[in-house]
């Protein structure tokens, strides 16, 4: 039970590192990374890729380390870093940026209010959050509307 307290935390945790990270670092010290996200182009990768790269390395180092001390609670929140990770990558790439098509069924109200969000974030907005660091605003806007 504990166990999922710690996935949970670590989940929700980092959207706060993502939100910090975007805001101080991304559109920071390393905007040369972060820049080309920002540029309209048709290539294939980003530079700014390899922020995933880097932030998979936590998750991993933790799953592995917590999994050799008999799966203490190193071990979920690796797994709940992890799985931001993924969700991060489910939102942001496929989602808002169309990189895959793996999600079918865009047209819920959760999805239209960060989707928002970030697309405002692109027209110059200074939304850094991604899942739900986000203005109020946005979930007011689609929930108070009808469907
Ligand atoms: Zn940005
Ligand atoms: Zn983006």
């Amino acid at each position: 039970m504990i166990n999922l307290v710690f996935l949970i935390v670590a989940f929700l945790g980092m959207e706060f590192v993502a939100w910090f990270t975007h805001k101080y670092v991304m559109h920071g010290f390393l905007w040369v990374w972060h820049k080309d996200h920002h540029t309209p182009h048709h290539n294939k990768l980003e530079r700014n890729d390899l922020f995933a790269l880097i932030f998979a390395i936590p998750g991993i180092l933790f799953t592995f380390l917590g999994a050799k001390a008999n799966f203490n609670y190193l071990f979920f929140l690796g797994i709940g870093i992890t799985l931001y990770g993924l969700s991060y990558f489910m939102f942001h790439d496929v989602l808002v940026h169309h990189r895959a098509n793996l999600i079918k069924n865009r047209n819920n109200k959760y999805f239209r209010a960060v989707i928002k969000a970030h697309n405002d974030h692109h027209s110059g907005k200074k939304n850094y959050g991604f899942l739900f660091m986000i203005p109020w605003r946005y979930f007011k806007q689609e929930f108070n509307s009808n469907p």
